[in-house]
């Protein structure tokens, strides 16, 4: 159903004649509407200028809205997904989604707030691989290992954006030229992002890439949600289900081992849904590979229906707000992380802090360090090929 709406509304897909704010009047321009979509009563896009880069270069936030308040901030600094506002079960409104209200803090401490992850997400070891037969060495960023891209990842990265609408969405296309060699990868990579919002609670993220030489990539999101409101405690009284029967075992540095675990029987079965502390605490030997002193979520599970876009893959609640988020994806796995690393030191949006485990991710995407496991769906593209991904947040109370 979803995936099908989801192509009927691409096949309507309109870009909207790109808008910039640019000179003196930026500064006091704050805020534009660029599309009120008349054909669906409470759609609506705005823009305004967000921060400046160190070299003077504006960031905009684009904001969607639609008719059941919700509404989404999307910066072109990283592609980031800087607010996520939505209702209670009494309609009251909190913002959902980690993230700073300053671009400096963007640039400067920013662990991937709801930032696009590229051009592989999660680990690869010693950033090392192979592709056809050449080895490639790509720049360590985690211990001995590469994370999230590398130190500069697409995370880190100004994208060019054209807000676009279809006849039930508002949405903002971003794109974004990597180019060969670029944190070691081989290969210029044409990237597309299209961020949309519709009247169904649905924030979809739909990703494209293609190359000009055989390259890898693994693309994700990297959100960090918490349901009770971003800085309003830990996550650990919410409810998740992850619609996976197998996780790819892990090492002490988070590298797959190449063995895939059964989750019955372990803190990681989330087939039924279960709170988040429940299991956390367990004296697991995965758990503390994530998390050594107080055990934690940061781990890779295999979806039991991968590629398809209509199976739930995950679900969480906050029981107390009634405020859920489920996940539907492309991919064929997901990160489930429980922001393990957050300590309190981060002063976020409105001046609240992060405590550790507040807040949860659902990073869709192909397993960590593929490219050294040959059993593990591959994550190569080549010439002529497409690498593309649809992946669907819904928020629910509507
Ligand atoms: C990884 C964590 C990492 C975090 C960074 C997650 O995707 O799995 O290990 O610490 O990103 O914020």
């Amino acid at each position: 159903m979803l995936y099908k709406s989801f192509k009927a509304s691409l096949a309507g897909l309109a870009i909207i004649g790109s808008f910039s704010i640019a000179g003196p009047a930026a500064a006091t321009v704050n805020k534009e509407t660029i599309t009120n979509n008349e054909r669906v009563a409470g759609l609506r896009m705005t823009k305004e200028l967000f921060g400046k880069m160190p070299d003077g270069t504006p960031v905009d936030k684009y904001v969607l809205t639609n008719v059941h308040k919700v509404r989404v901030g999307i910066l072109t600094y990283g592609g980031i997904i800087q607010s996520i506002v939505v209702p209670d079960k009494n309609g009251k409104l909190q913002d959902v989604a980690l993230g700073f209200d300053n671009l400096d803090q963007y640039i400067e401490e920013s662990p991937y707030f709801g930032a696009i992850i590229g051009r592989y997400g999660n680990r690869i070891a010693k950033g090392q691989f192979k592709l056809d037969g050449k080895q490639y060495q790509v720049p360590t960023n985690d211990g001995p290992n590469a994370l999230h891209g590398g130190p500069k990842g697409f995370d880190k990265e100004l994208w060019a954006a054209s807000p676009i609408e279809g006849a039930n969405w508002v949405g903002v296309e971003l794109t974004y030229l990597s180019p060969d060699g670029q944190m070691g990868f081989p290969g210029n990579l044409e990237v597309t992002v299209r961020y949309t919002l519709d009247n169904d609670n649905e924030l979809a993220i739909h990703y494209s890439a293609v190359t000009d030489q055989d390259t890898i990539v693994n693309l994700t999101n990297h959100t960090y949600f918490n349901l009770a409101g971003a800085g309003n405690g830990n996550v650990l009284d919410q409810i998740a289900m992850i619609n996976a029967n197998e996780f790819t075992l892990v090492d002490k540095p988070l590298i797959p081992t190449g063995e895939m675990q059964d989750v019955k029987g372990t803190p990681l079965d989330f087939t039924k849904p279960m709170a988040i502390g429940t299991k956390i605490h367990s004296d697991n030997d995965q758990l503390k590979n994530a998390e050594p002193k107080q055990g934690g979520y940061d781990f890779n599970w295999i979806l039991n229906n991968p590629g398809d876009q209509n199976a739930l893959a995950a679900r969480v609640t906050d029981p107390e707000s009634g405020r859920t988020v489920e996940m539907y994806t492309t991919e064929p796995a997901v990160q489930f992380y429980t922001g393990n690393f957050l300590d309190g030191a981060l002063k976020g949006k409105n001046g609240l802090t992060y405590e550790h485990w507040g807040a949860f991710t659902l990073e869709a995407q192909h397993y960590p360090d593929s490219p050294n496991h040959t059993s593990f769906p591959s994550t190569e593209l080549r010439p002529g090929g497409k690498y593309t991904q649809t992946t669907i947040y819904k928020f629910l109370p509507m």
